[in-house]
């Protein structure tokens, strides 16, 4: 096993690195972790590069014989071989980095690579201005939008039959592993493993956007591939066709489900994993960011015995989130709770969840049906998408059923529309519809970085026009650091509009009126939009302007 020192001089030597760069890294170990580990986990290098000096770099096993971290000496420099250690307390500060010799030996736990720490996501509260107090009687907001905590476990991937802890695995078990550790610790969502002619360039989807790895060698690409498919149970022979399957994980205390999905290309088979994090699920509407207000209407409208609720938006703007959240608040022993969802993602403990299998003809329409004849009282159905469908919610809806589904357009009042479009007379939707939440997802400002925006930002003025905001007015957005990874966001919070069907409304509904009508009607009963919630986030320094804007694209007020 190489030394740290064995191994700053051989990076060193390549001239990769400089020897800033050495103590910056240097200085970012983990108690327990070789300086070559360091590096992996910050990416300061391909991985390839720093197995090609370390084979072992990947390695959980044995110690690697100190704890403290290497910078080379000012003196000499590396091809004299003067690396001295220092200290993880004084790891960055090259003048304070002693002769090995002279260094006193520091106390290596030896299970502390082992024991993987990772920092994942966790709610912790956002501090925000005191005039963000509209959001919620939470303080915390936000998907993802988190400070990070330290958790330690073991990583287990179920039906494995190896895990982290073994130090004779084979190096692709660990690749692997090491990806699926740095997807949970980034909060990604999904990852893309691509294989093309230099190699397999890892993509991970975070707050909505793909972020790049680092570059995987050729030789890792084929092997790695095989390893997900085994573990996701897919056919490791058939590369020509598209196949699905799943496997599931353990990290510390968290269960993570991985959906795997295969696409055949040019240069071998593309791999998408979605990441599902049992932990993560939100139960509690404030923290999606609805507004105080808006809390208390969803509330009350979920309150009800029957009716139909919809969730609107495009896709990826939050809506099953918001569902579950809404099951969730309702649930209680006394109700039969079912939902039918394509496929489902989260188990619900209490409530009974189907999946929809078109090929074998259980569609949404068909599991509907089958569903009412189970005895329930709050029915989830994952989605309407056509008349069949709709047509036998408006009924359950009609007939004692609290029916709660999703539907894709752009506002919450085209919601009416849609259903008048697919063939249901304006006095069923009338009788039927409860509310329409219609919601989008906006990336949260990075609260370690977030700044006022200059007076002299030419694009001010526009803004606040936008946003119909008194001139002065001061605006904020985050500017990149550490925390966010320079993109200046981190986390996501929901934008929303609520449609509460009062009598006016309903009237206007029964009488086939357009859009236009419509929203006049539910503004006289207090509806306010999408651009006014993104309005109230903007003033409360929660969204950029750019962000803000972003939201609202598409979205008639
Ligand atoms: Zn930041």
């Amino acid at each position: 096993m190489m030394t740290d020192e064995q191994f700053a001089r051989a990076v060193h030597g390549s001239g990769l690195v400089t020897r800033d760069q050495l103590k910056d890294y240097a200085a970012q170990r983990i108690a327990g972790e070789s300086l070559a580990r360091t590096m992996l986990r910050l990416g300061a290098l391909p991985p390839g590069e720093i197995l090609r000096f370390d084979p072992n770099a990947l390695d959980n096993g044995a110690p690697n014989g100190n704890g403290g971290g290497v910078v080379p000496t000012n003196g000499g420099g590396a091809a004299a071989g003067n690396f001295a250690f220092a200290g993880p307390g004084n790891g960055g500060n090259g003048q304070a980095a002693q002769p090995m010799a002279r260094q006193p030996a520091q106390p290596l736990k030896a299970r502390a690579r082992l024991e993987a720490t990772a920092a994942i996501p966790a709610n912790v509260p956002l501090e925000m201005p005191a005039e963000a107090a509209p959001i919620g009687e939470s303080a915390e907001v936000g998907l993802g939008a988190n400070n990070v905590e330290k958790i330690e476990g073991r990583f287990i991937v179920e039906g494995g039959d190896d895990n982290d802890d073994d130090p004779t695995l084979a190096p692709v078990v660990q690749w692997a592993n090491e990806m699926l550790k740095m997807a949970i610790s980034m909060g990604a969502s999904d990852v893309h493993l691509e294989p093309n002619p230099d190699g397999l360039l890892p993509r991970y989807r975070i707050d909505g956007a793909l972020r790049s790895g680092n570059m995987l060698p050729v030789e890792i690409s084929l092997p790695l591939i095989s390893r997900l498919k085994v573990l996701a149970n897919i056919d490791i022979t058939e590369q020509r066709l598209p196949q699905d399957g799943r496997f599931r994980a353990h990290y510390g205390k968290r269960t993570f489900d991985f959906r795997v999905s295969t696409l055949p290309n040019l240069h071998g088979e593309k791999i998408v994993l979605r990441l599902l994090d049992h932990s993560s699920l939100v139960t509690d509407l404030s923290k999606l960011g609805f507004s105080k207000g808006d809390e208390k209407r969803f509330g009350s409208m979920l309150n009800r015995s029957h009716g139909m609720i919809l969730v609107t938006g495009p896709t990826g703007s939050g809506k099953t989130t918001t569902l579950y959240a809404a099951l969730a608040a309702s649930r209680d022993e006394t109700k039969n709770v079912i939902t039918v969802e394509d496929p489902v993602e989260y188990e619900l403990r209490g409530v009974t969840q189907t999946s929809v299998h078109a090929e074998i003809g259980l569609t949404f329409a068909a599991a509907l049906r089958s569903i009412l004849r189970q005895d329930p009282d709050t029915i989830l159905v994952g989605e309407i998408r056509d008349q069949e469908t709709a047509d036998v919610a408006v009924r359950a809806a009609l007939t004692g059923h609290l029916l709660l589904a999703t539907l894709h357009t752009n506002s919450a009042v085209a919601a009416i529309t849609r259903l008048q479009d697919m063939g249901i007379p304006a006095y069923l939707i009338a009788s039927a519809l409860e509310g329409v939440l219609a919601q989008r997802l906006a990336r949260l400002s990075c609260r370690f970085c977030r700044q006022p925006i200059s007076a002299d930002e030419p694009e001010l003025e526009d803004w606040l026009h936008y946003f119909d905001i008194p001139p002065g007015t001061q605006l904020m957005r985050g500017v990149g650091c550490e925390h966010c990874g320079g993109t200046g966001t981190k986390g996501r919070v929901a934008i929303v509009e609520m449609l509460e069907i009062g009598p006016k409304l309903r009237r206007a509904i029964m009488a086939q009126k357009d859009t236009d009508e419509l929203r006049r009607a539910a503004r006289e009963e207090g509806f306010t939009s999408l651009r006014d919630d993104a309005r109230t986030k903007l003033l409360a320094g929660y969204l950029s302007p750019t962000e803000a804007m972003k939201v609202l694209v598409g979205h008639e007020d």
